[in-house]
């Protein structure tokens, strides 16, 4: 290289206005053609490729983009089909793809689970008796459209074979090296075309380099990358590591590849570090990712050219590649749909497409110095001083009580024990109670009538008589089902975050910020942009309304604190733990109100829990005594006779359950149909001491369950877990599902716990 360049790792899949969403959806209802559909998708491919060029990106990345995941992907192009999908003459069609993903009739899905520590879910490759095979070359398919189609000399990206076997399951430990003799051919077979192509550069994905890797994986890094690396000798390959800095900076930056992709935002420096100290091999490129590529803020480019002087005591401009942190698959599309915002607000803002200008921007002022960029630079700092001068940012009465929570009780009066004797005299539940988790199907009638709220078209009365109605009916199903304990359905609920950001202080809701979730599924994360505070009550009126018609207890259903700041854009002005107390302590003010309004069971759903884990082991003890702290700050000042709630899903539990268990909730409902039965394994040598409910079908599908299959799940959980003590309830919320699912599938669930139940 003769001077710096500028790079992207990812770009969002989504399309500006969800285009890609519609396009899935349309497809998989059978309302589109597969010809058409296919011609749609690569349109917007097309064009996502081109609007980086127009956004100065030079180095573009090609192959990012997928109709379902990018792990997915990856598993079927090595020929990774689980067995119940496998077609007799080994083809893997479109339809088989999303079946994998999505389950089919005669099916289950594979499971999914969360990538590293971001909210998006990934498809779990499955290895068992896998015998990997180069079905087709991805990256090159990718690399020639960009190239044929638009002129441009794409990056392929694509996930390295550690982190690949890393992320699947179906095989023991031993197996590890084995199996990666199996797969290092097809990468050498991948490279090689590539490099005939010719293609400059390759990015390969090996983010496991950031999370706890040891001795032996390092060893396996330098095997695989030297055999990489003479396969294509003339072929660059980036080795790209995110999320957090690498635990082994020095035997990395030697590995045998052209370049090493770096995050230089997350973990306060470590990186930068690093470097410092330990300096950078002459002979390669450092892809320095500075600009935040998980977060929505502008950056200070002031504190961004300060950051890259530094980096370029190490390494001069023309070994640098300036890029984001991480692909912007995790922030949303661009911050020009945002027409409502406040002013001073959208100005602190860079969703992924104003991130491509930011490394523009330094790009050039590594190459051209200060004053070709003097404008851009002094720009952005003074917008983003504007923000820290405001009043939503510095609300005193907030400040002080995060500075004194020591006010604040933060354990229940009495412990686990004695509350439950006064529990089960207040609500009389019978044994393996039945419940749900809290949404009830959001059928397009439900979205349609909160469209017509927003809009205008229904005045608050039509809306609230609407969502009134839809409690109504749902409370007589709920009772002719036979539940025990009832949930009011969500129905006023677009999202369980989202929700509460349009109703705490400090929150700003946005029209178009979508980011993708799992599969065609998008959230639009809330920003806190202030000190967050209560308002007033947020979930009080349905509560009440629903436990008004019924005498089964109905749960009031509330958003966790650290699942509200994990699934948010989190303004990075003041500490993040902060944050999270101020959260704690406006959540603290609703289940107080909802206790005096004389709502009994009160659940607090916090399902991100487990994935806002640090990815190196040293860390969590940290991130969960301040998790588990804020949760209790946020549910503990309830009476004993007060049932607390809560909920978590779609991620391994095995290794927190002792943090699970400090949140002291009375009762946890807990997914468990994903992981396989693996989750209940744990409880063999694990004491759970409170009420649980380990989720005994999958929502996710729209397969209803046989009443056999979970009678099989309670029974097996019952061998580890106290029957007492054991409660029923689906893996999550059924928000996704449609009536005529969502109906059966309960009542199978119910009539499968009253036969356990006769035999206990
Ligand atoms: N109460 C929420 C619901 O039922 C929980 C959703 C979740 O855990 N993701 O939808
Ligand atoms: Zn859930």
């Amino acid at each position: 290289m003769s001077k710096a360049i500028s790079s992207n790792l990812g770009y969002p899949r989504i399309g500006g206005n969800r285009e890609w969403k519609r396009a899935l959806e349309r497809f998989w209802s059978g309302k589109q053609s597969e010809e058409s559909f296919l011609k749609e998708i690569e349109q917007l491919r097309l064009g996502l490729l081109q609007k980086q060029k127009e956004h100065g990106i030079e180095l573009i990345p090609v192959g990012d983009f997928s109709l379902y995941d990018h792990v997915l992907d990856t598993s079927v192009m090595f020929g990774i089909i689980p067995e119940r999908f496998k077609k007799a003459n080994g083809e893997v069609s479109l339809q088989d793809y999303f079946a994998i993903a999505r389950g089919s009739k005669g099916a289950v899905a594979s499971s999914m689970t969360k990538w590293f520590n971001t909210n998006y879910h990934y498809i779990v490759p499955e290895l068992q008796n896998a015998t990997p095979k180069l079905t087709h070359n991805r990256p090159l398919t990718y690399y020639r459209e960009a190239k044929e189609k638009l002129g441009i000399n794409g990056k392929p990206v694509f996930l390295g074979p550690i982190t690949f076997l890393k992320l699947a399951k179906g095989y023991e430990e031993e197996q590890f090296d084995k199996l990666l003799d199996q797969f290092l051919p097809l990468y050498e077979t991948i490279l090689q075309e590539l490099e005939q192509e010719g293609a400059e550069w390759v990015q390969i994905d090996e983010p496991i380099l950031a999370t706890s890797i040891l001795p032996d994986d390092l060893q396996r890094f330098e095997r695989v990358y030297q055999r990489l690396n003479i396969a294509a000798p003339n072929l660059n390959l980036l080795l790209q590591t995110y999320f957090e800095s690498v635990g082994y900076y020095e035997e990395i930056i030697d590995l045998p590849v052209q370049g090493i992709g770096l995050d230089f935002v997350l973990d306060e420096g470590e990186n930068l570090a690093s470097l410092r100290r330990f300096g950078f091999p002459d002979d390669k490129v450092l892809a320095a990712g500075v600009i935040d590529g998980r977060n929505v803020w502008r950056a200070n480019l002031k504190d961004k050219t300060a950051l890259l002087a530094k980096i370029k005591e190490s390494v001069p401009a023309e070994r640098l590649i300036v890029q984001p942190s991480t692909s912007l698959l995790h922030v949303p599309v661009t911050v020009k749909s945002e027409t409502a915002l406040d002013p001073l607000l959208k100005d602190g803002l860079a969703f992924a497409d104003e991130k491509l200008l930011e490394v523009q921007v330094l790009t050039k002022w590594l190459n051209l110095g200060d004053k070709a960029v003097v404008k851009e630079i002094n720009d952005s700092a003074a917008k983003i001083d504007k923000l820290n001068q405001s009043s939503s940012r510095n609300v005193a009465s907030v400040q002080n009580a995060v500075n004194n929570l020591q006010e604040y009780r933060a354990d229940r009066q009495s412990p686990f024990k004695d509350r439950q004797k006064l529990q089960e005299k207040r609500f009389n539940l019978p044994v393996l109670p039945s419940t749900s988790i809290g949404s009830l199907p959001q059928t397009s009638e439900v979205r349609k009538a909160r469209q017509s709220w927003r809009k205008g078209e229904w005045n608050e009365e039509q809306y609230e008589g609407y969502v009134k109605n839809q409690i109504v009916k749902w409370i007589d199903i709920q009772e002719q089902i036979g539940l025990d304990v009832l949930i009011h359905g969500e129905f006023e609920r677009n999202d369980m975050v989202e929700y509460f950001g349009e109703k705490l202080g400090g929150f700003a809701t946005t029209k178009n910020a979508w980011v993708q979730s799992y599969g065609s599924r998008c959230v639009k994360p809330p920003l806190v942009y202030g000190d967050v505070h209560f308002l007033e009550p947020m979930t009080v009126k349905e509560s009440v309304f629903a436990q008004s018609l019924t005498n089964k207890p109905v749960k009031g259903m509330l958003t966790g604190p650290v699942t509200i700041l994990n699934w948010s854009f989190v303004s990075d002005h003041i500490k993040k733990q902060d944050v999270l107390y101020q959260i704690a302590l406006a959540l603290r003010e609703e289940v107080e109100t909802l206790e005096e309004n004389n709502i009994q069971m009160i659940q607090v759903d916090e399902p991100a829990l487990r994935e806002g884990l640090p990815l190196k082991r040293s860390k969590w003890d940290d991130y969960l005594s301040t998790a588990v702290y804020a949760f209790k700050l946020a549910t503990a000042s309830v009476q004993d006779e007060t049932q607390i709630h809560t909920h978590m899903c779609y991620s391994e539990f095995q290794d927190i359950i002792d943090a699970i268990n400090d949140l002291d909730a009375d009762v946890i409902a807990i997914e468990a149909a994903l992981s396989h039965g693996e989750l209940i394994a744990t409880f063999e040598n694990k004491v759970y001491d409170k009420g649980i409910g380990l989720g005994v079908y999958d929502i996710h599908s729209p397969r209803i369950p046989e009443k056999t299959e979970v009678i099989t799940t309670i029974n097996r959980a019952l061998q580890v877990l106290d029957p007492k003590l054991f409660w029923i309830n689906p893996d999550c919320g059924l928000k996704t599902r449609t009536e005529e699912e969502a109906i059966p599938a309960l009542e199978v669930m119910v009539n499968a716990a009253r036969e356990v139940r006769e035999q206990l």
